[in-house]
């Protein structure tokens, strides 16, 4: 397929990342080539990085220092001919490169372009196509890592393997089906058709379950810092924001309607409640009071309850202690470096389960264990690291929602000995609906499907 020529900022993730220009088309290298001083471009081999700068054209005038890629398709992402300009400049110049580009008659691309060209042009699936959506739109690292398994297939795979099962379960179907007369194949379908099912019903149900966890990942956690005045919440969230950095997020697509303030705490996307409010009128946070606290905590996926190291366990303390109940937080007994004066084995029968750390915020003592503490919570508790197929995406959820109430139906259908076609319907119904998860095959009719790899009715 032929599409025009396009551009637009690619992810800059954080502090001292490359940002980058990418170009994808036919134009791609020779526009490029007119705003680059440097080799020419159009006569460089395909797969080589150039040093140069970016020029404008009329005036000479350089703009940035540049490594420029030239890749000619089809071995590219989009597999047209990409370009991708790597200025080590802040945004500003960045976007005076882009902006250089798209007078040279190169259309700004929308949000996923990219993408999508590498799908409508053949170079990935759709659950694949969907998972670099959710890479553009991932938060952190880890969250990104859980965008790049998908995207690498892992997805796509497991789903190949459940649809394969349930062909060759309905390839046991379709035997009894057309031999009735043998009753010990009745038998042996009835066996095969609930291990496999139940099987198939199983995986599905794990995948949803460990979709939940992708959702946390790609929202972030909401956090509520909450403490009576003064122990040293602002200090805390200053501390969290300054030393992790709040991540910027930069949509490849380039629209910038979606920048949201994160705080990446070891893989862990924290989403500090009301940040901007707390931060801009540090006084608010001194009136919140606990009526106020209640009220972000209802909010929050993670409470950090701060504690005076300098004063005694108080009333309000208390309150706020039984306010957390049911929630996951981490207590944080600030202020270490003064004299202690809190009962720490109240703390303790207070915290029951829960985390207790001990700060200096002045003095940055106790942060490196409080990130941990975090990490634990989210990373070794209910999540396990690395080795999981997750689901992050809405439309692939639901499917399997769908996918799992018709297995459901199936395996419920066959243990109550209900007839044979019964039980095909669901089963064909969950295949083509895994189908439409991947986007491949949803033409081919079933019966080509079953011909094709069992050579059925010889
Ligand atoms: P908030 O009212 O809970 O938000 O508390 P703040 O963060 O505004 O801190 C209140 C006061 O305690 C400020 O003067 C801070 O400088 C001070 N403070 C914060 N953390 C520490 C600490 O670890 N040690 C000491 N000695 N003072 C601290
Ligand atoms: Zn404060």
């Amino acid at each position: 397929m032929k599409f025009d020529t396009i551009a637009a900022i690619s992810t800059a993730l954080g502090e001292g990342a490359i940002a980058i220009v990418r170009i994808s088309g036919e134009e791609a290298v020779e526009k490029a080539n007119r705003i680059f001083k440097g080799k020419d471009l159009t006569k460089v081999s395909t797969h080589t990085i150039h040093y140069g700068h970016i020029i404008e054209p009329d005036s000479g005038r350089v703009i940035e220092e540049v490594m420029v890629s030239v890749l000619r398709g089809p071995r590219t992402f989009t597999r047209e001919d990409i370009v991708e300009i790597n200025c080590h400049g802040g945004l500003v110049s960045v976007n005076k490169v882009l902006q250089l580009i798209l007078e040279q008659g190169v259309r700004l691309a929308e949000p996923g372009e990219f993408t999508k060209r590498a799908f409508l042009n053949g170079r990935i699936d759709l659950s694949q196509a969907e998972a670099v959506m959710d890479l553009i739109r991932a938060k952190t690292d880890r969250a990104m890592n859980v965008a790049l398994n998908q995207m690498e297939g892992r997805l796509s795979k497991l789903i190949g393997r459940l649809r394969q099962e349930l062909l060759e379960t309905l390839a046991h179907v379709e035997v009894n089906i057309d031999y009735p007369e043998y009753d010990d194949v009745e038998e042996m379908t009835h066996q095969v058709l609930i291990e496999k099912a139940t099987y198939v019903r199983d995986e599905i149900r794990e995948l949803l379950e460990v979709s939940k966890q992708g959702k946390i990942l790609r929202e972030g956690i909401a956090t509520a810092i909450i403490g009576r005045p003064n122990v040293g919440k602002s200090s805390l969230l200053n501390s969290l924001v300054q030393e992790k950095k709040a991540i910027v997020t930069d949509i490849a697509g380039t629209t910038r309607d979606v920048i949201e303030e994160y705080v990446n705490v070891r893989g862990v996307p924290l989403r500090l409640i009301d940040t901007a409010g707390i931060r801009e009128t540090a006084d608010i946070v001194e009136q919140i009071g606990v009526e106020r606290s209640k009220e972000m905590m209802d909010k929050a996926d993670l409470v950090l309850l701060v504690l005076n190291y300098n004063e005694p366990v108080t009333e309000e303390d208390k309150r706020l202690f039984e306010a957390v109940q049911g929630k996951d937080y981490i207590v944080i007994i600030n202020k270490m470096d003064l004299p202690r004066i809190i009962d720490l084995n109240h703390v303790k029968e207070l915290a029951g389960d829960s985390k207790i750390i001990t700060t200096s915020l002045i003095e940055e003592k106790g942060l490196k264990d409080l990130e941990q503490a975090i990490a634990d919570l989210f990373f070794e508790g209910s999540l396990e690291a690395g080795d999981l197929t997750y689901v992050s995406n809405a439309r692939h959820i639901g499917l399997l929602t769908q996918a799992e109430r018709t297995i459901s139906e199936a395996v419920n259908a066959i243990e109550a000995g209900m007839p044979i076609d019964m039980v095909q319907i669901d089963l064909t119904r969950t295949w083509e609906i895994l189908g439409e998860i991947t986007g491949d095959t949803v033409h081919e009719s079933l019966i080509d499907q079953l011909f094709s790899q069992f050579c059925l009715g010889k």
